[in-house]
Parts: C-alpha cells; structure tokens; sequence
C-alpha cells in the first residue's frame, strides 16, 4: 500500500559486478530502503547471479528477483539458455519477472547475432506466457524488431519495457496492442537534451508509466556521473510531475500503484 512520498524501483542491478561487490548491495538497500524505496526489482543480465538474486530476495523481503538473459548474452550456447530456463521454472513462485531479456543490436548486427537475439527473446516469451509472468524488455537501437515480436508473441499480458529510449509514435503503437504496457523512466528523463523521453511523458498516459534506475548506470541530474542510487528517483519523479503538470503528491501516488500493478504485489 502507498504511503506519503513513497518509491518503487521497477529496474536496478545495484552495482557494476553483482558477485565481487555483494556486500555494497546490501547498504545500497538499506540506505534507499531508509529513504522511502519500498522495493526494487533486481533485475539479471546472465544465468551467473542468478543464484545471487534469490539469495539476496531470501534476505530483504523488499527485493524482487527478475531473472532472464540479457540479449548480449543470447550468444552462448543452447545448454546455457536451458540452464537458465530450468532454474527459473524450478524457482517460478519467487521471481516477480522474467528479465531483462530482447534485441540489441548497438555493439553488432550481424544476421547470425539477430536472429540468435529473436530466438532467444521468443524463448524467454514463451517462458513467461507458461509461468504467466510479466517480461522487462531491453531494447536498443531494434525497436521494430522488438515491437513486431512483442505484437506476434504477447498478448493479454504485461510487458515492461525497460529504460524506454525510442519515440513517442512507437510508445503509441504499443499502447494500441492487446496488452498491459509499461514503459520504464529513469534519470535519462531529468537531462535537458532528453527531449525525445520528456516527449514520451507528456503524450502517454502516466497508468503506463513506473519508475527505475538501471542502477549503477543512468544517474539523474544533479548526481548525473556518480553511481546511480535507488532514491534519487524522487528527482525522476518530480520532472515527471513537472511535465505533465500533476501535483507531486499525487503523482508519486500513481506511479507507486503502476508498479503494484505491473508486478501484482
Ligand atoms: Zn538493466
């Protein structure tokens, strides 16, 4: 249940290596914990902390496992995405998501790379459709790519589209498909050359909008530079309440309950 200023961190990994800084974690959580971040949904790029995840959940009960292979590491071979699937089944009733997983073609875009991606992607989609869990979608520079397998693949389901980083039209077009959208936004909206994004929180209604970091990365102004902490959403949530002129209380309120929603909790 909401109360009075209130966050939920939809999107972090804390820290740059989640196995050698295991400890930072846990005064990470515990500071933005003691400054109103009720939970944060820790989020895996790879099946290695996996284990981590769980254990650090099994500690806190305000962290949320997310478990999925990011798209860079859709690479490796077919026994080590089963490997992935299988603990996720194994360990269904306490992960909140399947994530991040989808298509990134920034570093390369070869054929072979691209469809690896999809298949992988598709894979994990299947997955969360059997476990009836939401997916928290990466995307970088693959937008339609990322929209035409989400419009073949999901319906009636909930889809987090995480750091969301493409246009207005395509946050449209989404909103259009038969599903419950979400649209993640982090310190990238508090940059005055984000225009693109404050476009993007202006035109779309804010019950498809939560709150992240993407910690470590992705601080908002004024701490843009230093590692990106839970807490410092509340300078994310007060430009959203700027652009869209809503009274700040309020909407802390609504992006508090978005994330409920997104995640049934
Ligand atoms: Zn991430």
């Amino acid at each position: 249940m909401y109360k009075k200023y209130h966050m939920i961190d939809c999107h972090t990994h804390f820290v740059y290596d989640n196995i050698k800084q295991d400890a930072e974690i846990d005064k990470l959580i515990d500071e933005s914990f003691n400054k109103n971040v009720d939970y944060f949904f820790y989020a895996s790029d790879r099946f290695e902390i996996f284990q981590n995840i769980m254990n650090k959940a099994e500690k806190f009960t305000c962290v949320k496992p997310v478990l999925g292979i990011y798209p860079d590491f859709a690479k490796k071979d077919d026994s080590y995405i089963n490997k992935a699937i299988e603990f996720i089944e194994q360990n269904s009733e306490k992960i909140s998501a399947i994530g991040e997983i989808g298509l990134d073609y920034h570093y390369e875009k070869t054929p072979t790379i691209v469809n690896r991606q999809k298949e992988v992607f598709i894979k994990f989609i299947q997955l969360a459709i059997k476990l009836n869990k939401p997916i928290v979608v990466h995307s970088r520079d693959a937008h339609q790519d990322t929209y035409d397998i989400i419009k073949q693949y999901c319906t009636s389901m909930k889809v987090y589209i995480h750091c969301y980083s493409s246009s207005v039209e395509f946050a449209k077009e989404f909103c259009k498909l038969p599903l419950d959208i979400y649209f993640g936004i982090g310190g990238v909206l508090t940059f005055n050359n984000s225009k693109v994004l404050k476009n993007v929180v202006s035109e779309i209604d804010i019950k498809h909008l939560v709150t992240e970091t993407d910690s470590p990365y992705l601080a908002p102004t004024p701490y843009r530079s230093h590692m990106n902490k839970s807490f410092y959403i509340n300078e994310v949530i007060k430009e959203i309440a700027r652009i869209k002129q809503t009274p700040l209380e309020e909407t802390y309120e609504q992006l508090y309950n978005n994330a409920l929603n997104l995640f049934d909790i």
